[in-house]
């Protein structure tokens, strides 16, 4: 019933009874129990087709909150929003200890929410989840990371365990595309105002191009993990080309180890280049450095060609493509020609391949949206209902 009220199918008990099927009498000891609870309003008049006006239920947004952290390989991005998805507060840090321990990661990263609950005037005792992106392979079930191409200090970490020395409240981990599609799975961004919509495509695959390469899929409306979690990993697909950097995958010129920002770098590096990360790789690009649009128009045809096998197999409508490597315009230039020149018309014909709705905070918000449809799913609100002692 709270998924009805909160996707907005049902606004009124009313509409609750027609959509479940349930009794009136049933439906009204379930919101009342959602109501103590404080999870759910009820108040203002429902736009009426005649006869007597109902009282709207409405998701109450300040009965908690949610926290996301998303682990970049420079970066580390921190959000709380509300109940709703809308934001609280949001901080970027930079990375600069890539070789810190996993332990020490989780104590930084739970004293910044902290202080941001606190500087917002939110009760830190009001989270209900916490939800963690990270730039590898996650297992699932089970959600332990499983040999990450850099951080190897990070395999067989489990991310729930590391925060639960911190907080009580449930960790979720997840892969840092798979965020980015069920970010656009959610429709339009925090720069909108909006909340999370329930608009998105219902068949995609977001893209990270970052410091490594990642793939996120939405099939039938649904993030689509696979039978172990791996489901996406198109990074370390056999291409031509020699690889620049050492992958963990085994594959000689993986697509990671040639086509990444990290491979770019290390390129670049070796031909004498001074560059820092995959920004400054973007920034020559967008200057005309002749040797580095040629760089980034070869990784765009590499990843082009393995998105074009993918898209044929999964039939997309939406090739969503986030990270920092996705602002270089010969890059996707050159990925969008390779992905039309390769895929079956059926495929190219009904695809659209595009950049991220608000790229750069895009897998902050999936973790946030994750976040919210676990703690708001049946069985844990069910589950709070029962604890209360209420009717369930
Ligand atoms: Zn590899």
């Amino acid at each position: 019933m709270l998924h009805l009220i909160r996707t907005g199918v049902a606004q009124t008990r009313a509409d609750l009874a027609k959509h479940t099927g349930l009794a009136p009498s049933t439906v009204g000891l379930r919101v009342d129990a959602l109501q103590r609870l404080g999870l759910v309003t009820e108040g203002g008049d429902a736009s009426s087709t005649g006869g007597r006006r109902a009282r709207v239920l409405r998701l109450e947004a300040s009965a908690g909150h949610v926290g996301a952290v998303a682990l970049g390989a420079h970066h580390v991005q921190l959000a709380l929003t509300d109940l709703t998805g809308r934001r609280i507060a949001s901080v970027e840090e930079p990375r600069t200890d890539l070789t810190q321990a996993p332990e020490a990661f989780a104590a930084e990263a739970w004293t910044h929410l902290q202080r941001m609950a606190a500087e917002a005037g939110v009760d830190p005792a009001g989270l209900l989840g916490l939800a963690v992106s990270v730039p590898a392979p996650i297992e699932h079930p089970g959600g332990r990371v499983v040999q990450p191409s850099f951080m190897p200090a990070w395999h067989g970490v489990s991310v729930p365990e590391l925060f639960a020395a911190h907080t009580s409240a449930p960790v979720f981990i997840e892969n840092d595309a798979n965020l980015l599609a069920y970010a656009e799975l959610h429709g339009s961004g925090w720069a909108a105002g909006a909340s999370p919509g329930t608009d998105g495509p219902e068949h995609l695959m977001a893209v990270k191009l970052g410091t490594r390469i990642g793939c996120g899929i939405v099939s039938a409306g649904r993030l689509h993990r696979g039978a172990s979690g791996s489901a996406g990993e198109i990074s370390h697909t056999g291409v031509t080309g020699p690889g620049v950097i050492p992958c963990t995958c085994g594959v000689p010129a993986c697509l990671e180890s040639v086509a990444s920002g990290g491979a770019l770098v290390a390129d670049l590096r070796q031909r004498g280049y001074d560059v820092a990360d995959a920004t400054a790789v973007v920034r020559l690009g967008d200057a005309g450095d002749p040797v580095v649009v040629a760089q980034l128009r070869a990784a765009g045809r590499a990843i082009g060609s393995v998105l074009a096998a993918a898209a044929n197999f999964f039939n997309p409508s939406d090739v969503v493509l986030g990270g920092v490597m996705s602002s270089s315009a010969p890059l996707v230039a050159a990925l969008r020609a390779e992905v039309f020149e390769r895929a079956l018309p059926l495929t190219s014909g009904a695809l659209d391949v595009r950049t991220a709705v608000d790229g750069a905070d895009a897998g902050l918000r999936g973790a946030c949206y994750l976040a919210l449809d676990e703690v708001l799913a049946p069985a844990r609100v069910q589950a709070r209902v029962a604890a209360a002692g209420q009717v369930a």
